[in-house]
């Protein structure tokens, strides 16, 4: 209860994969009164500036309140069965590989599991993908290939029980902020020690030890480097290395990489690996700057071959953690909501496990190949493969890279369909339907954080307006298109025992994600559902993978995998002669389309800019606060330069934040190549070539 006698409800922030609980309790003003939640394991009570700001995001202001079909307001019938109409048309037409769906991390499982479920069970294409794929698509695959599934190993109290954590390519402090807020507790507590690895300073470095500063794109020859060096201190693990292999062709390959391309002068690389070495319990949490890359799976791997090679894995206080940027991303993951993997960890390419999702669905068939991923997709769009798209809770037109390009291919399209809380994005104004969906404190189901945790998301507002969720919207659509008895849910709580029961099956596979123990839970159980972290099973509950092996090849060994470093795809030239790294401000979220509703998180930092060195902006006559433009071979934006050495010479960083609708001129991602990584599929976002101009008054 609280102070004024009103019982709070239980939920989850809808931003980060960090995954915090809060507390809600209606303001009577038609906000909400937030705050941590004391028994969620993610953040015991602790919220971070975007978490505590979320009562100020709740309000009517700009919601999209009717279905829209052509800028006319339409009732759910008429749009619902023109969705329907149009894409079995297109369908029947063009075969089912020329539609397409593009969703996002935003959306809670059960929805996930719905849109999953509808694509590659009853259209039968594998055409669906996320915006997660531009958030952590490498890690899944450096994941898959060293472990056999995509397991994170570890726990959040990991964090309390290391002695060093060591941050490549991640702003936790920004980007992350309780978990931060977790590891420097444990640092003014027990000492423990802080890396970071990042070609920025960022503001994880104030708490550190340690910066290592290195050159974009050259993780891969520094993790290299630290395997050789594991080897040379006699710091292998032989006992542990009887549940991997190719440990020798990844030593031999390490070898032939040279640490000067990092940038770091050989008494820092040293100091780094005597550190790490030295220290039984490390943790090593990767994020965006190694996943956004087009060497982002190998950047992956290397890590995991360091912790692999020491048995650092799945042990109290040791181990890799990647953490992932949206709320759910990772049960995007567990659902199959990449369009290279089927639901709950079972392989597309498995035709047991495609046959045994199949059945049971009851579906006509599941695809055995492949879909676009998310970059492929938008070309396809662009290039008239797709005809019908449905995108989800995501604004592509600004967030994807080569944004422009983006923009232009959906415009271009015959349907678009887009799903949104908002008419006021750059996407939904290219769509042909409009479908208004319940905003994050108006739905029920569960998500699952960065450490596996599944929690629950209960609605405390009234749905205003039309709005639906989208669960019940997609499964309209998958009834409308004939398949009603595959979608007659009348609840998430049914879809939520569906997908438990799916997962028994993968548990029978012997995969690892199987919450089969949840498949009986009522309505009042699915309700007071508790934070759960899976495997949740008659024969697991919960805990850490790998401490004594057990990986999920077939031979239960795990990959210790020979990489090398690459370079940035894209490189400079005198015509663009700057890297640009692309990122995130402390208080702002995505494309600013809840956070911008706060005053106060848009008082941190409030307009676009761009940071470049001081000797850099010497060199092009740019002075504090000038206006500058940024030219790529791909588009152009206005920003205000702020002159610090928090960037290296050569070197931009810019936010991804504004959009069309907050600041038309400072489209970060319309700079962006679409480079992605050959594996994953992942955009390389952290590394594009620009050119810097002083804009001159007209
Ligand atoms: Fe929300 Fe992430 Fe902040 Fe936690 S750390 S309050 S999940 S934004």
């Amino acid at each position: 209860m609280d102070g004024a006698g009103c019982e709070a409800v239980r939920s989850t922030c809808p931003y980060c994969g960090v995954g915090c609980g809060v507390l809600l309790t209606p303001d009577g003003a038609g906000g909400l009164d937030v705050r941590g939640d004391p028994d969620h394991p993610a953040n015991r009570g602790r919220l971070c500036s975007k978490g505590s700001a979320l009562g100020e995001t709740v309000g009517l202001g700009q919601r999209l309140l009717a279905p829209q079909i052509g800028g006319q307001e339409v009732d759910w019938d008429t749009a619902l069965d023109t969705v329907a109409e149009r894409f079995s048309e297109t369908i029947a037409r063009h075969g089912p590989d020329s539609v397409a769906f593009y969703v996002s991390g935003q959306l809670l499982t059960e929805d996930y599991y719905v849109a999953n479920k509808l694509m590659k069970g009853f259209i039968g294409s594998a055409n669906i993908d996320t915006n997660s794929r531009l958030c952590m698509a490498s890690t899944v695959a450096g994941h898959k290939r060293a472990f056999g599934t995509d397991t994170v190993p570890g726990t959040y109290e990991d964090l309390e029980e290391a002695d060093l954590v060591v941050l490549v390519g991640s702003n936790l402090a920004w980007c992350h902020p309780v978990l931060y807020q977790r590891v420097l507790a444990e640092r003014k507590k027990r000492g423990t020690k802080i890396v970071v690895i990042d070609p920025r300073r960022t503001a994880s470095c104030d708490g550190a030890d340690m910066h290592l500063a290195l050159q974009p794109g050259s993780d891969v020859a520094l993790f290299n480097r630290l395997l050789v060096e594991i080897d040379r201190a006699g710091a292998l693990d032989h006992s542990y290395l009887t549940h991997t292999q190719g440990l020798e062709a990844a030593l031999e390959q390490a070898a032939l990489d040279d640490d000067a391309v990092t940038g770091l002068d050989a008494a820092q690389i040293a100091e780094f690996c005597r550190l790490w070495i030295g220290t039984e319990k490390v943790v090593t949490i990767f994020s965006q700057g190694v996943n956004q890359s087009s060497s982002g799976s190998d950047k992956v791997n290397a890590i995991l071959n360091c912790h692999l090679a020491t048995g650092r894995v799945g042990k109290p206080g040791s181990g890799p953690l990647s953490v992932t940027g949206q709320p759910n991303a990772m049960g995007g993951r567990e659902v199959g909501g990449l369009s290279n993997m089927l639901a709950c960890h079972l392989d597309l390419e498995n035709a047991d496990h495609r046959a045994a999702v199949r059945d049971f669905w009851a579906a006509p068939f599941v695809p055995d190949r492949p879909g676009l991923k998310a970059v492929d997709m938008f070309r396809a769009v662009g290039n008239g493969r797709i005809k019908a798209l449905w995108i989800i809770h995501t604004n592509p037109a600004v967030s994807m890279p080569d944004a422009d390009a983006v923009r232009d291919a959906i415009a271009a399209c015959p349907f678009t369909v887009v799903s949104d809380i908002t008419a006021a994005t750059d996407t939904a104004r290219l769509a042909d339907v409009l479908l208004p969906t319940s905003a994050w404190a108006e739905k029920d189901g569960t998500v699952t954080n960065s450490d596996r945790t599944i929690s629950r998301q209960r609605a405390i507002l009234p749905a205003p307006g039309a709005t639906r969720p989208d669960w019940e919207i997609l499964a309209e659509v998958g009834c409308r298109m004939g398949w009603r008895e595959a979608f007659d849910y009348q609840s998430p709580v049914e879809i939520f025992r569906e997908y438990a029961a799916l997962s028994g099956i993968a548990g029978r596979f012997g995969r690892d994600f199987d919450i089969s123990g949840l498949q009986d839970l009522g309505a009042e159980g699915y309700a007071a559902l508790a934070p759960t972290r899976w495997p949740v099973s008659a024969s697991r509950q919960g805990g850490r993978f790998f401490a004594e092996g057990g990986f999920y090849h077939a031979d239960g060994k795990a990959r210790i995998l020979p990489v090398s470093w690459r370079a940035p795809a894209a490189r400079t030239a005198p015509r663009y002669p700057f890297v640009l790294n692309t990122g995130r401000t402390r208080d702002q979220w995505h494309t600013m389309t809840r956070t911008a509703l706060s005053p106060r998180l848009s008082a941190h930092l409030a307009e676009p800019f761009v940071e470049i060195h001081p000797q850099d902006a010497r060199a092009l006559g740019i002075g504090p606060a000038d206006l500058v433009t940024l030219d790529s071979p791909q588009g152009k934006a206005i920003l205000r330069a702020r002159i610090t050495d928090a960037v290296q010479p050569g070197q931009v960083f810019a936010p991804m934040h504004w959009t069309g609708e907050t600041a038309p001129s400072a489209r970060i991602d319309a700079l962006v190549a679409a480079v992605t990584d050959p594996v994953s599929g992942q955009p390389e976002s952290k590394a594009s070539v620009v050119r810097v101009t002083r804009l001159q008054a007209a």
